[in-house]
């Protein structure tokens, strides 16, 4: 991945834009400069677009929106900029939350009533962080389903993509004004084409093991569960324009992924009062915190791998979730009608887990206080028969990335921005602070959807 003098260097073809990547955050930029007109190029380096989009579970964050007003959920810009902030200890940059939290409502309302891509609001259960119901989806629930609608909306108004092309460099001036790139096709083969502004949409590092085990060694180890064709490049280019990276340490890691099924595990299980034990049939830490700073703690337990522990009344909440209705008929969730019946299955000290859940028992009731400083007496308490999942922790994707200004451009470490460059989703640095417990649910397709229509905005006002 270079970036290469564009002095005297022809290309094969012109673009007034050219997207590296075709994830969420590629094809709603793609979407809002056809919006305004201008011709786009998206290179993807697959056969088809997918990216970790269609690996996710498509949730979005939003605030102020219709289908939260419908629902009587009164939520604004300052809640969930509020929000994000408490769960990043007020280090994230507060204009690109800002930025993020203002565009949120509008741009998935545009989504809808511009491109067709229906929402509805996710109910039953909060996030952890989150005062308000605030994560929409595609009817469908899935990210698969968020990126088929993405690209049917992209089909419909005529953007290019280009499947199978593998950017590798970049051509710029002395000045840092990108001219074009050069991409090679599955034979091998190389073009190239110029450009008057370049997107970075291509995502984060967490398909880069090196650069895995440089910026977040804790989860050197840990299965990646995001695209594998995401490994870091922007952050490579930048590097050599001189641009500003940001909180390289921060990521969003998952504490509940089925063993070895490699399946998500919907965090509402612990959130509606499930709790994890290890190997030796005991909780290790607080399961209210968000998912993403609890992976830290399971990865740390014996062999790597926990019990999801919950009941019949969350099994029918988490039965709502894809995911989880394909663990079910995977085998991955456990049944068993008593603790000792459930310490047998598992083989689980049968006396270690009685005790433990009869302390989380204790607690609900008000007598004693978790020393993990978990509440118990916010939700019913579990009763038999039991459920369970073998879970492990897994890296799911990278916030660190390109330091970028609120019309999304990406600024050299001097503060000033590259002339015609811009970056959003896991190319950007995103709002989750520079560590792991910064991560609040739905920061990764917020700034994916988000910047990415900021970004196709600012592109558009530079070309026309
Ligand atoms: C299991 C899982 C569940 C998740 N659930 C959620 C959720 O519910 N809500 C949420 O907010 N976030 C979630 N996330 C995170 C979310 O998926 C990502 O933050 C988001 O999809 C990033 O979007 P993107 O467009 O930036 O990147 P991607 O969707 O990954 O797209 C990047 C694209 O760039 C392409 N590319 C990379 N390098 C090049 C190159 N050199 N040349 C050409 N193409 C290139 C890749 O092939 C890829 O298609 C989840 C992640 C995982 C793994």
């Amino acid at each position: 991945m270079h970036v290469k003098s564009a002095a005297g260097v022809a290309f094969d073809t012109e673009f007034p834009i050219v997207i590296i990547g075709g994830g969420a955050c590629g094809l709603t930029m793609a979407l809002t400069l056809r919006d305004a007109g201008v011709a786009v190029l998206v290179l993807e380096r697959d056969p088809a677009p997918a990216g970790s989009t269609a690996l996710s579970s498509g949730f979005i964050p939003a605030c102020a929106t219709p289908w939260q007003q419908a629902r009587g959920v009164d939520d604004t810009i300052d809640l969930m900029a509020g929000d994000i902030q408490a769960q990043a200890k007020d280090l994230a940059d507060p204009d690109i939350v800002d930025l993020c939290c203002r565009h949120s409502g509008p741009t998935l309302e545009w989504l809808t009533e511009k491109h067709g891509i229906p929402f509805v609001l996710i109910e039953g259960f909060l996030y952890t962080g989150q005062r308000r119901l605030r994560m929409h989806a595609v009817p469908e629930r899935t990210g698969a389903a968020l990126m088929a609608r993405l690209l049917s909306a992209v089909e419909a108004v005529e953007a290019d993509i280009l499947c199978g092309a593998e950017v590798c460099d970049l051509y710029a001036d002395g000045d840092g004004r990108v001219r074009g790139v050069g991409f090679r096709r599955p034979d091998g083969s190389e073009e190239r084409v110029g450009c008057q502004a370049l997107l970075l949409a291509c995502s984060g590092f967490g398909g880069n093991r090196d650069m895995v085990r440089r910026h977040i060694p804790e989860m050197a180890e840990a299965d990646y569960f995001g695209h594998a064709g995401n490994r870091g490049d922007a952050v490579l280019w930048g590097k050599q324009l001189g641009a500003e990276i940001r909180h390289m340490g921060a990521y969003q890691g998952h504490a509940s992924v089925a063993v070895p099924h490699g399946i998500l595990i919907t965090w509402a299980v612990m959130r509606e009062g499930g709790i994890q034990v290890n190997a030796e049939g005991r909780r290790f830490a607080d399961e209210s915190r968000g998912y993403s700073e609890h992976s830290v703690d399971v990865l740390r337990q014996p062999g790597g791998a926990v019990w999801d522990i919950y009941d019949a009344r969350i099994h029918d909440l988490a039965m709502d979730f894809e995911d989880y209705r394909q663990a079910e008929a995977a085998g991955a969730v456990k049944t068993a009608a008593d603790e000792a019946a459930l310490g047998r299955s598992l083989g689980l000290p049968e006396a270690a887990l009685g005790e433990t859940l009869a302390l989380a028992r204790n607690w609900a009731e008000g007598d004693g206080q978790d020393p993990f400083g978990r509440r118990f007496d916010d939700k019913p308490v579990l009763t038999p028969p039991y459920y369970a999942v073998k879970v492990g922790a897994s890296l799911f994707h990278t916030q660190g990335g390109l330091a970028i200004d609120t019309s999304a451009r990406v600024l050299r470490r001097s503060g000033a921005a590259l002339p015609n460059l811009f970056a959003g989703g896991g190319a950007a640095c995103g709002v989750s602070g520079p560590e792991v417990w910064g991560y609040s649910s739905g920061n990764g397709l917020l700034t994916a959807v988000m910047l990415g229509r900021v970004a196709g905005e600012s592109a558009a006002a530079l070309v026309s």
